[in-house]
This record gives structure tokens, sequence and C-alpha cells, in this order.
């Protein structure tokens, strides 16, 4: 699903650089729940940035379902990024002026689908996530917990194969953060979709199945999540 091979990021401020990643060699299979965990500073956005092809590496190579992201015009690589990735953030980045279901609905509007089926997809994604009655609530109505899972209802709608998620409940209190993860988890699950997630949270980061740790822009640890009794 995901192969990073040898990606560097050298990012130039003027006449110093900044080594983001130092070499790194990640595979991702089909269907995994992984988490990056790191210090601040340590390359996990930028690691993010690239798979989400938002950023391109300095050296090294990016294959998401077998396709070079460097290969790719721009108009192929916006394409990939509508069609194949969904994305989850830290404040949600929800149209304050949309309802619930209006914002769920946004991507496949923007992809030029029309608008009654994807009302109908977008409040069967609401109920999904337990947010049947907040469909027409604007997000100032809603709380954080519950924007976060208008967030998580809309990264679905196009039905990605990748799903990105940067710090998602680092704006959430544990509780909720934790009620945002299961139904992240489960909805991820039953999708077979493959997930990064970009988290400081060791409780969040175990939700996964793998937890990779960065520490000055290379991986210093690389492990299973062990199954929790219940
Ligand atoms: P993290 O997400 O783990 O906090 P980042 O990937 O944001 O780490 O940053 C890794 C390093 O790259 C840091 O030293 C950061 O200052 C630097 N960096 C990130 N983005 C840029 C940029 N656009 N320009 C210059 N330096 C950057
Ligand atoms: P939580 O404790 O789950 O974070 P809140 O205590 O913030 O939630 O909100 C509780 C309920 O009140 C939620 O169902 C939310 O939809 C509703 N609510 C919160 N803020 C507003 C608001 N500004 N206008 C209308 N309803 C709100």
């Amino acid at each position: 699903m995901i192969e990073v091979h040898e990606a560097t990021k050298v990012y130039r401020r003027g006449r110093t650089e900044v080594r983001a990643l130092g070499g790194v060699s990640l595979t991702v299979p089909r269907g995994q729940f992984l988490s990056v965990m790191g210090p601040s500073g340590s390359g996990k956005s930028t690691l993010l940035n690239l798979l989400g092809a938002l950023d391109v590496p300095t050296s090294g190579s990016i294959r998401i379902d077998g396709q070079e992201l460097s290969r790719m015009n721009d108009t192929a690589l916006s394409t990939f990024r509508r069609e194949r990735l969904g994305f989850i953030f830290q404040f949600f980045n929800l149209m304050p002026t949309l309802t619930a279901v209006e914002n769920v609905m946004l991507p496949g509007l923007l992809a030029g689908r029309s608008s009654a089926p994807l009302q109908a997809s977008a409040e069967a994604l609401l109920e999904t996530v337990g947010l049947r009655g907040r469909a027409h609530h604007r997000p100032d109505e809603l709380s954080g917990g519950e924007m976060q899972r208008v967030a998580v209802a809309r990264a679905l709608l196009t039905q990605p194969a990748l799903l990105l998620a940067d710090e998602p409940t680092g704006n959430l209190d544990s509780r909720t953060g934790s009620e945002v993860l299961r139904l992240l988890r489960e909805a991820t699950r039953e999708r077979q979709l493959t997930v990064v997630m970009v988290t400081h949270d060791p409780r969040a980061a175990a939700v996964g199945d793998r937890i990779v740790r960065l520490a000055d822009g290379v991986i210093v640890g690389d492990e299973p999540v062990h199954e929790q009794a219940a």
C-alpha cells in the first residue's frame, strides 16, 4: 500500500539547511493502522505531508498503491489527493458556514458528483459516527468531539484508500478523544482502509496496529501494538 524508500527532506532557509527527514524507509500494508510518534521537530508532519503529496521528498521515493508520486504531474496529484486520500486535522478544518451534512458532502461536490446521492451518503456516514441528529447543525453548534466526528465522516465520503490524520485528538479531552478514535478505528477497519496517524498521545497511538517512532528525522522504533484485553 505505502512504500517509502530512503526518503529525505531538506528545507533551505536562506543559507541554513534543516534536514527534516534523513532517510526514512517504511512499508505499510493495506488495512494497517499506523501511529507515528516522536518529539516536536522529529519530522512527523514532514512525513505526513510527503504521504499526502503535499510536499515532495528531496531524495528517495514514495509509492502509494504502486504509484510513484514523483512521477505524477500536478493534475494527477490533485486527482490522486481528492480520490484516494482522506485527511483529518487537529483543528477539524470544517467550513463554519456549512452544516455538518454539507461539510461531509463538500469533497464530493468539489469532485463534481451530484448532490442528491451525495447527501444520502453523507447522512449515512453521519449516522455511522453517531451524529444523525446533528446533520443540520453548523460547527459552532457542535462540541469538539462532534466536529471531529463530522471530519471523520467527511474523510470517508470519497471512499479513500489511505487516511492521514494529524493529531486528531490534540484538541479534544481524553474521553472525547478516545471515543473519536474508537469510531475512526471501527470505520477504517470495516473499510480495510490504511491509516497513518501522527500523535503525541501514547494512549491514542495504542489504538492502532503499529507504532513507528521518529527522532531527528529518522526511525528509531517500530513495534506492533499488542492487543489489549478490552
Ligand atoms: P514534527 O511534525 O515532528 O514536529 P516537522 O516535520 O514539522 O516535525 O519538522 C521537522 C524539522 O523540519 C523541524 O526542524 C522543522 O523546524 C523543520 N521544518 C519543517 N517544515 C519546514 C519548512 N517549511 N521550512 C523550514 N523548516 C521546516
Ligand atoms: P462534550 O462534553 O461532548 O465535549 P459539550 O459539553 O461541548 O460536549 O456539548 C454538549 C452538547 O451541547 C453537544 O451535544 C453539543 O452539540 C451541544 N452544544 C455545544 N455547544 C453548542 C452551541 N454553541 N450551540 C448549540 N449546541 C451546542
